[in-house]
């Protein structure tokens, strides 16, 4: 598999890895006023290319986590992703799937907490990339004892690099403790996400999903699976508050996000979810998805960006 990465975009131009360093007096260092984002590229093997997956959107979704930050940078989504398609010749990455980290932050090496009166940059990466859970088929989940943040405190939407060591603490909780992955209730008491993923259950052949007003992230992965529930499987997608106890008796349900990929729920807090096996929505939504991203669904190959091939 190739190593990587060998490059980062930083302080605007593309340069060695071991050069793309911040100082320790750098504001988002030490009050997480940063924001990032998470692609996806993926090799397809039959076409020897590399897409990549909805980076408009990601990049769209950069900016405005920048807005909320009062980060103003000259760049579009279009300039952004000239930087990545440049980079990612530049890495060269063949046959491997690959993960893509952009990262806006408040660069100046001051003391104070503030949004205002800073410098900010954009800065990027990217790296060869597997799975984020290992059980895909069947993850055991509980609910974590840590709430989601409020956007009142730290707006979710964002993906505000502080904000993380929210998912941080949910995460370990839930590892340390042997479970794959925790479901994570908001300051209301209903569903939210999970530590890094959107959440969905489904019922009576219903998908069900929070809403953006419940304190989670505004998935670009849940955007493209509500899509495919509605138009490719005939799923009705409803988007409401969900309570802890629905999923005890729901009949599948699933994480999604550009990391997790489409992961089945199969177990929560030791009550088997369904069947407690992989089930018929999850099943065919999985491979919908995988085929979808690395751009084999011909009527979605707007959503996939070549790297070597013909561009845009
Ligand atoms: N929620 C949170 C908290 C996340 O960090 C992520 C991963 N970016 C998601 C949901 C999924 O978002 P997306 O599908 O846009 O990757």
């Amino acid at each position: 598999m190739a190593q990587g990465p060998s490059y980062a975009y930083f302080q605007g131009k593309i340069v060695p890895i071991a050069e793309a360093k911040v100082s320790v007096m750098t504001h988002a260092l030490n009050y997480g006023t940063g924001a990032f984002g998470g692609v996806r590229a993926y090799w397809n093997d039959d076409e020897k290319e590399l897409f990549i997956f909805r980076p408009l959107d990601h990049f769209q979704r950069v900016l405005n986590s920048g807005k909320l930050l009062m980060i103003d940078l000259p760049h579009t989504p279009e300039t952004m992703l000239n930087i990545l398609l440049e980079l990612l010749r530049m890495e060269n990455y063949r046959g491997v799937d690959v993960y893509i980290r952009p990262l806006i932050y408040k660069s100046s090496a001051v003391i104070g907490v503030r949004l205002h009166d800073l410098e900010a940059d954009f800065t990027m990466f990217a790296q060869p990339f597997g799975s984020y859970i290992h059980n895909e088929e069947g993850s055991r989940v509980t609910f974590s004892a840590w709430r989601r943040l409020d956007d009142n405190m730290i707006p979710a939407r964002g993906k505000i690099t502080g904000a993380y060591a929210n998912s941080a603490f949910i995460k370990t909780d839930a590892a340390l403790s042997g479970f794959d992955e925790a479901l994570v209730l908001n300051q209301n008491g209903h569903i939210s996400e999970g530590s890094a993923e959107n959440f969905f259950m489904v019922r009576d052949g219903v998908a069900i999903t929070p809403p953006v007003t419940a304190n989670i992230l505004e998935g670009i992965t849940r955007r493209t699976i509500m899509h495919l529930l509605s138009e490719e499987m005939g799923v009705p997608v409803e988007v409401r508050d969900i309570d802890r106890t629905e999923v005890f008796v729901a009949d599948e349900a699933f994480f999604c996000g550009t990391g997790v990929q489409v992961v089945a729920i199969t177990e929560v807090d030791h009550r088997p979810v369904g069947t407690g096996k992989l089930g018929p929505v999850v099943r065919q939504l999985r491979q919908l998805y995988f085929d979808l991203v690395r751009g084999k669904i011909a009527k979605y190959r707007a959503w996939n960006v070549p790297v070597y091939g013909p561009q845009l």
